[in-house]
């Protein structure tokens, strides 16, 4: 009897060690893989295969504080966000499919985007959209010092505020979402409040269809949602009004992000 209790226990510490393995491995994989794809996006982007220079990697951060990434989950409503950084392909289509749906958007561009198009951003504030903070140069804000974080934001908001009369703050969003949280209280300190998404709808890469960033934004519905996308591509403007469509048959308002996180 107490030999078979002896092989039992045996056993089970071998299928143990065995189980451990098999998830310690996965786990490895999974680093890996996020690692690689990171650095294809991140090459595709230093080698401007994408018209646009806007590569969202997502950077998973655990924060609920400190940042927002989603509005107010008790009202039917779906926040759609336009980072503005290199084109403005879809821009004039963007906001005629707003006035159209009568809804207000949000936008977060950078300094760069507001010289060089600086038209656009008028149009823009000029028809009652929201423009946020967006930085000025799109730098990666882990990898530069507390003073240029400071300027990336200011320098763009007397930019951006010079042509609309009104300030970026108090939001920015944090190009590629790279940030952490010495970044969030850098930021803070100069007035900006980190925005990130719950849905990156993916409308920037290269290899994705209408089709699939149609897909993603419908899959992935629900109270105060985040939505991002990009002025810079050549999808966006063409889908918005069928996509503004189905979320408002299904219930849903579209709103820009202050009325959203009331
Ligand atoms: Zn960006």
């Amino acid at each position: 009897m107490k030999k078979i209790s002896i092989i039992i226990f045996i056993l089970l510490v071998i299928a143990a060690i065995f189980y451990w393995q098999e998830k310690i491995i996965k786990g490895v994989e999974i680093i890996i893989n996020n690692n690689l794809n990171s650095g294809i996006n991140q090459s595709k982007n230093d080698i401007g295969i994408k018209t646009s220079e806007e590569i969202s990697t997502a950077v998973p951060f655990a924060m609920s504080e400190g940042e927002i990434s989603r509005g107010n989950a008790n009202k039917k409503q779906i926040i759609f966000t336009f980072d503005c950084g290199s084109g403005i392909n879809s821009t004039d289509k963007i906001l005629e499919v707003a006035q159209k749906h009568n809804v207000k958007l949000a936008f977060f561009a950078t300094g760069k985007f507001a010289e060089k198009y600086p038209e656009t951003i008028k149009k823009i504030a000029a028809e009652g959209h929201e423009i946020f903070n967006h930085t000025y140069s799109h730098p990666h804000l882990t990898q530069i010092t507390d003073e240029e974080i400071k300027n990336e934001l200011e320098k763009t908001d007397k930019i951006i505020s010079d042509l609309t009369d009104k300030t970026t703050k108090p939001y920015f969003r944090p190009p590629y979402g790279d940030r952490n949280q010495h970044v969030l209280d850098i930021a803070e300190e100069a007035g900006f409040h980190s925005v990130y998404w719950t849905t990156d709808a993916l409308d920037w890469m290269m290899d994705k269809t209408a089709e699939q960033v149609r897909q993603r934004i419908y899959s992935s519905l629900k109270n105060g949602e985040i939505i991002l996308m990009h002025v810079g591509d050549d999808i966006t403007g063409n889908i918005l009004d069928e996509v503004f469509n189905k979320v408002e048959s299904e219930g849903y308002r579209v709103v820009g992000l202050t009325e959203g996180l009331r």
